[in-house]
């Protein structure tokens, strides 16, 4: 079982602040080879699409898979815990490596 943690870690570049995910190895916008870790924690359903059918899986469940823009930061895709639509803005956790979304609990 893994730990729940709040947020999603992106990574930034150092020289024009661009957020990304995954870690790539140059940025993409200028080129700088040096990135910064950061946390974003809520984002913006833009998409989603739902994985049916899994090669070799043979008790698979449908899962929702979201493409999230992320306040200040990349457009990622998580996997999806509720039923938020495109237009929801989700909270955004991890679960060891791997990002998942959840519409944000309301504060009362
Ligand atoms: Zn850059």
């Amino acid at each position: 079982m893994s730990a729940e943690t709040a947020g999603v870690t992106i990574w930034r570049c150092t020289n024009c602040g661009g957020g990304f995910f995954p870690e790539p190895l140059l940025c993409p916008r200028c080129h700088g080879p040096a990135f910064t870790m950061d946390t974003v924690h809520e984002g913006v359903v833009e998409e989603i699409s739902v994985i049916r059918h899994m090669l070799g899986q043979e008790n698979w469940q449908p899962r929702r898979i979201a493409s999230v823009r992320t306040a200040d930061g990349p457009l990622m895709t998580v996997g999806l815990r509720d039923e938020s639509g495109p237009g929801a803005r989700i909270e955004l956790f991890q679960e060891g490596e791997a990002p998942f979304g959840r519409a944000k609990t309301r504060q009362a």
